[in-house]
């Protein structure tokens, strides 16, 4: 008797699920589309649709004539201000925070330096989300979605390693807030997500390598639809591996890793080396103004190296793991139409025959939209994500 209720409760929470997720996905539907899409019974659509309605997950919209028997069906569609979150995006030089809406939206909100030390940093961070969280009601607050640029236990919540930051072993649940739920993950990786569920490209797509470039280069790695983390959580930190046995020192304690050659600090110490000067208040923005600037010879001499010095990496990537796609976001889905041809080139004349040199590399379509970047956008899906089960 007791499992044939907990099977049907079961039945019940996974149908729930999949018409919010099909709700998630589609801008407008109606109770005929969905019932259509998940292969339910129209009757059980209703019904969810009924109890989604009641807890204000969806609200009813206009009506559509249908053209065959000309009834009405009324349309419905997710309502985003169900539930909102705190999103954080720690930067290695600015931490960004933002708010999520239940679409999976994302806006900003305000920034600030990040501290060296996470003392400092859980201090300021609280500082600027008290009055944001406030004015929340707390029965639609999520709670916090943070983007890491280290290794993450996503299950734990604890920051395991930044190594331009040093910070190691934080457990960000217990220091920053016992009131509300934390929940972490891996820049690259939360630029995956969202670039996932908004490149309309990756739909079909299930082995992506997504290469976020930053201060550092991170990496977001897509297996059969899944992401990859490994068994340490440090999959993906494709940024540390070695390019030039005896190449520069890395924040990581390694020498002559791929960040130290492609990062956008990397590509700057390049620049200053050369004799060039660069505008901008951080690093990115420095890099920025190698290809957004005016100094026409910076800008040849220096994409050329950009490309040369994400292509090396690039090529590993292809040859160690195979992808469909390689993915450029962070600040590296600026870089111009000519850069991505040439790095495509580059990267297809140098991989294995057996990878078909065909690969793809193609920009963020998130960061290109200039808004919020990838990863905040991630962060803003992966709240609703793994809090899934209190919404069904
Ligand atoms: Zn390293």
């Amino acid at each position: 008797m007791i499992s044939k209720k907990l099977d049907s409760e079961n039945i019940g929470k996974s149908n729930r699920r999949l018409v919010l997720q099909l709700l998630r996905k589609s801008t407008v539907t109606t109770r005929r589309d969905l019932a259509i899409s998940s292969g339910l019974n129209p009757s059980t659509v209703t019904k969810i649709i009924r109890e989604f309605l009641a807890k204000g997950l969806c609200e009813e919209t206009d009506t559509e004539e249908t053209a065959k028997i000309g009834r009405k069906a009324i349309e419905l569609r997710l309502d985003k201000r169900a539930y909102t979150s705190v999103l954080v995006d720690i930067g290695v030089e600015v931490t960004h925070v933002g708010r999520g809406l239940f679409d999976g939206t994302a806006s900003a909100l305000t920034s600030f330096n990040t501290p060296s030390s996470f003392e400092e940093f859980s201090k300021a961070l609280l500082e600027k989300t008290d009055e944001i969280v406030r004015r929340i009601p707390k029965h639609k607050f999520l709670g916090y979605s943070i983007s890491v640029p280290g290794m993450v236990d996503v299950e734990e919540s604890k920051i395991v390693y930044v190594p331009h930051l040093d910070w190691k072993d934080v457990s960000v649940k217990d220091r920053l807030s016992k009131r509300y739920p934390v929940f972490l993950d891996n820049e690259a990786n939360l630029s995956l997500i969202a670039e996932k569920w908004n490149n309309p490209v990756l739909a079909s797509r299930r082995d992506i390598a997504f290469v976020y470039v930053s201060e550092g280069i991170g990496c977001g790695i897509m297996l059969d639809g899944q992401i990859y983390r490994g068994r340490n959580y440090s999959a993906g930190e494709m940024g540390h591996m070695t390019v030039q046995i005896d190449g520069p020192k890395c924040y990581c304690g390694n020498n002559g890793c791929w960040e130290t050659f492609a990062s956008t600090e990397a590509i700057i110490r390049k620049a200053l080396a050369l004799g060039f000067e660069l505008k901008g208040a951080n690093s990115n923005e420095k890099y920025l103004s190698i290809f957004e600037g005016k100094d026409l010879h910076c800008r040849d001499v220096m994409l050329k190296e950009i490309e040369k010095s994400l292509a090396i990496g690039i090529v590993n990537i292809v040859n160690s793991l195979d992808p469909e796609v390689v993915i450029l976001g962070g600040m590296a889905s600026r870089l111009p139409d000519s850069s991505i041809k040439n790095l495509r080139d580059l990267v297809n004349s140098r991989v294995l025959y057996a990878t078909g040199q065909n690969i793809e590399i193609r920009r963020s379509v998130l960061d290109l939209k200039g808004k919020t970047s990838s990863n905040i956008m991630g962060a803003s899906l992966h709240i609703i994500d793994r809090r899934m089960n209190d919404f069904v």
